[in-house]
């Protein structure tokens, strides 16, 4: 032989002679070498298909069911006993069309494999996703004898990739946004900027006529406040996104702010209140007038939105106010007959930089993020913002805030100095500024000098400090970034070497930690860069009157 491994079948019986005696042994063999052969390999088929994770499904020509491995079972929670004799429509959930199906059968109907994906339905009524390879099984005439289906469970699979699908169009969302978003500020910002530039160099030129000198100054004051406006916005919703805006609350009435916004809004839209009706509605309950809140949070809430519908309205009408009040609430509204919002854009134009109308077209101007930080403002008190518009028909805002009223106590009234009317020379009082930006200390020093005081300014921290030490002041402006030595510690150095002296400390960096570093820095007062004319005369009389007071 060939030294290969034989099964042999084989029957043994004695041999007797005729006195019945054994005398041998006979033997009969049969090779079945070739058909243990073939049952070891259908052994091993058997088991491949019944230990595969993956479900199999074999059908008779008629679809029905003749047999199901454990696999299937795991995947679809029907048992062996319950699928046979039924058709793979067991699984079906319906949510795939009966064109799909039809193509299926067409196709293994002609003798070909089909593959695909099935969203079925397990047996306990669970959807899940299979992905299918379906197998005619043909005879020796190629007649269709069964269906083989292997199939795999991919509803993981689907679910990674329909998250990463929707990841991707988040990307590329923010990366439109943040497209548009450089673009609008690029606008936003450059635009004011041609106006101070612009007419700056014009006044550089010359103008010899005051009223269009005043007519110039006032188009870079607005432009300046416009700015302004931008990088606030900035500054506002990076605080908001990282979490940390901080409120200040007071307890203060409603309705003398609503007031306060009703002389800003008649004093500064006097052009557009020509063919705008523009009024106010107070809180009509008297108690709930008095909110613990933040008030300039409110204000800015209120003012984005009214800034809003002056924009977005031509004629009619702009109402603001108390919509309405309980004890938990107070609910304020800003309406106007302006040119409303398409309903499907009423969500996103409360994500940042979303407008309705988006693109170089665009008609109106804005960064889009107002409506973004009032969310964020309104997210952060406990509040909310809703809008009811339509199309052409104007649109009505509603503010939702929560009174917090087992805070609400005293209101606390504005300290009024008196402020000294004197006629004394204005010679013996002084100003020390701490300012290394030429057109800051300038602008100081104009400003001052409308107070009736004289400014000395240094640029480097330690000479004013010197400075100091053998001359009088009545007050100092600080600013934060010095070279040598900051504005932080030349305070602490001026405060404890004069203890009455008052330091406004003033910065361009206007972010919140600025202000707790200026306080803990013992300054009297804090102002953020640009400083107003008017606030910065205000603070200066203050501070001076009140230290005379205690004098
Ligand atoms: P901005 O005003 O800077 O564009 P906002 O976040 O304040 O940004 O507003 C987003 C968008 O919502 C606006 O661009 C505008 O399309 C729409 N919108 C807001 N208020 C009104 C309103 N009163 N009337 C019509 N559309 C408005």
């Amino acid at each position: 032989m060939n030294g290969k491994q034989h099964w042999i079948l084989t029957s043994k019986f004695p041999l007797k002679n005729n006195e019945d005696k054994i005398i041998g042994l006979v033997g009969i063999g049969r090779d079945i070498t070739e058909q243990k052969e073939q049952q070891l390999k259908l052994e091993l088929l058997q088991q491949t298909i019944e230990q595969s994770p993956l479900p199999i499904v074999i059908t008779n020509p008629e679809e029905i069911i003749e047999y199901v491995n454990p696999g299937f079972t795991n995947a679809s929670g029907y048992s062996f006993a319950d699928v046979i004799g039924e058709t793979p429509r067991i699984l079906k959930s319906g949510l795939q069309g009966k064109e799909y199906y039809k193509n299926l059968w067409e196709t293994i109907g002609s003798g070909k494999n089909w593959s695909g994906e099935f969203q079925n339905k397990r047996k306990d009524g669970t959807i899940y996703w299979e992905s299918a390879v379906i197998t005619p099984i043909l005879n020796e005439l190629n007649e269709i004898k069964h269906f083989v289906a292997i199939k795999e469970d991919i509803t993981g699979k689907k679910k990674m990739i329909q998250d990463l699908k929707i990841a991707k169009e988040k990307a590329e969302e923010s990366d439109r946004l943040k497209t548009l978003f450089l673009a609008n500020m690029s606008h936003e910002i450059r635009t004011p900027l041609s106006g101070i530039l612009g007419f700056s160099s014009i006044i550089c030129a010359g103008v010899s006529d005051q009223e269009q000198l005043k007519d110039f100054g006032r188009i870079i004051e607005n432009s300046g406040k416009r700015l302004t406006t931008v990088i606030d916005d900035i500054i506002d919703i990076s605080m908001i996104q990282s979490n940390q805006l901080k409120l200040k609350y007071e307890t203060f009435d409603i309705d003398e702010l609503l007031e306060e916004m009703l002389i800003v809004y008649r004093n500064q839209k006097t052009e557009k209140l020509v063919k705008i009706e523009f009024n106010v509605k107070y809180c009509e309950n008297q108690e709930h007038r008095i909110i613990y809140s933040d008030k300039n949070r409110i204000y800015q809430v209120l003012r984005n939105l009214l800034d809003n519908s002056f924009k977005f309205t031509d004629s009619g009408f702009i109402k603001f106010g108390c919509f309405g009040s309980s004890d938990n609430e107070l609910i304020l509204f800003v309406e106007d007959s302006g040119i409303g919002i398409d309903e499907s854009k009423t969500k996103v134009i409360f994500d940042s930089f979303r407008q309705v109308d988006e693109g170089n077209s665009r008609k109106y101007e804005g960064s889009g993020l107002g409506l973004a930080i009032i969310s964020g403002i309104l997210d952060k008190m406990g509040g909310k913002i809703r809008v009811e518009t339509k199309l052409n028909q104007g649109s009505r805002f509603f503010v939702h805030l929560p009174r917090n009223k087992t805070k609400t106590g005293t209101l606390t009234k504005p300290v009024i100095y008196e402020f000294e009317k004197t006629t004394k020379s204005t010679e013996s009082k002084c100003i020390v500024s701490f300012e290394d930006d030429v057109a800051s200390a300038e602008y100081l020093k104009i400003v001052v000098k409308m107070l009736g005081y004289k400014l000395v300014n240094f640029f480097y921290a330690k000479e004013g400090i010197e400075y100091l030490k053998n001359n009088s002041a009545d007050l100092v402006l600080m600013d934060v970034q010095l070279p040598e030595m900051n504005g932080y510690e030349a305070t602490r150095i001026i405060k404890a070497e004069h203890p009455d002296l008052p330091v406004i400390i003033q910065t361009a960096f206007a972010m919140k930690g600025d202000e707790k570093r200026a306080i803990q820095a013992g300054c009297d007062d804090y102002l953020s860069k640009p400083l107003s004319l008017n606030v910065l005369k205000e603070k200066i009389n203050q501070l001076v009157a009140k230290n005379k007071q205690a004098a």
